[in-house]
């Protein structure tokens, strides 16, 4: 019942939703491989982290790539020998109706918040399925429940992240596997995810909505909780959302 010495790998970890749960793992005895992009909020967090006494290392790792991802695994099992955790959190919310024609956004959408998951899962999969222990943790969204206009696409990546992990649980499971998966679907978050909307509509929409954002830590809060269950009991998906957001 504890994530003591678990070795968790956390993507996007550079900040927001990724960072707050670097901090509240390590606070809890989890050994971390954080990764992301920007080397240098990577080495800053891992700088603090140390201070704090955490066990942690990092490495850059653009989701989009399915060679970097497995990299990330590898670079984590030459560290640590194993992988119990990883959180597929990395993602982009560029905003927007689909009659404003963001090809490139579009693209970076799938790349990013769908690809990027497979990619995760399928480098750690083998290591898990081999010894028969794991967890696998995707960040969707309560977008992955319900569509709102100029979230056409991103709520289409996030709706996959839940038909993905789903899928994923019900395979392993047929197999007798003994790896646990977790869809965490938070609703607006005092995050950098609102900052990259280059549609001013949709940006003038979502900085309403966010008003009511919450602390990336509640859902670091409930990321540790899913970790911290024994290992028979898999949390398969927890809404969070600000009281006030209807
Ligand atoms: P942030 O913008 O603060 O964090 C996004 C993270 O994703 C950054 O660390 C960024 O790192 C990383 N990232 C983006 N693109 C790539 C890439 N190609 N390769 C590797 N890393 C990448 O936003 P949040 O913390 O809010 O977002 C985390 C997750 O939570 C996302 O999946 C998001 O969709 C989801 N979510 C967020 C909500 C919110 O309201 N904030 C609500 C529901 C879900 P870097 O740029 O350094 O690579």
């Amino acid at each position: 019942m504890s994530i003591e010495g678990k070795v968790v790998i956390i993507t996007g970890a550079s900040s927001g939703i990724g960072e707050a749960t670097a901090k509240e793992l390590g606070a809890n005895g989890a050994k971390l491989v954080l990764a992301a992009r920007r080397e240098d909020r990577l080495q800053s967090l891992q700088n603090n982290l140390k201070k704090e006494g955490v066990e942690v290392a990092y490495t850059t790792a653009d989701v989009t790539s399915n060679e970097e991802m497995e990299q990330l695994a590898q670079f984590t099992l030459d560290k640590y020998g194993q992988i119990d955790v990883i959180i597929n959190n990395a993602g982009l919310m560029p905003l927007a109706n689909l009659n404003k024609k963001k090809v490139d956004e579009w693209n970076t959408m799938i790349d990013v918040n769908i690809k990027g998951v497979l990619y995760g899962i399928g480098a750690v999969l083998p290591h898990m399925r081999e010894r028969k222990s794991g967890h696998i943790i995707n960040i969707s969204s309560v977008a992955g429940h319900e569509v709102m206009p100029g979230g056409a696409v991103y709520c289409g990546t996030k709706f996959a992240v839940r038909a993905i992990t789903e899928g994923l649980r019900k395979e392993e499971a047929a197999e007798g596997n003994n790896i646990r998966t977790t869809i965490i679907s938070p609703g607006a978050v005092q995050t950098e995810l609102t900052d990259h909307i280059s549609d001013s509509d949709a940006k003038q929409g979502a900085d309403a909505l966010y008003e009511v954002a919450i602390s990336p830590n509640s859902i670091a809060r409930a990321i540790r909780h899913t970790i911290s269950e024994p290992d028979d009991v898999a949390t398969n998906e927890i809404i969070i959302r600000p009281t006030a957001q209807e």
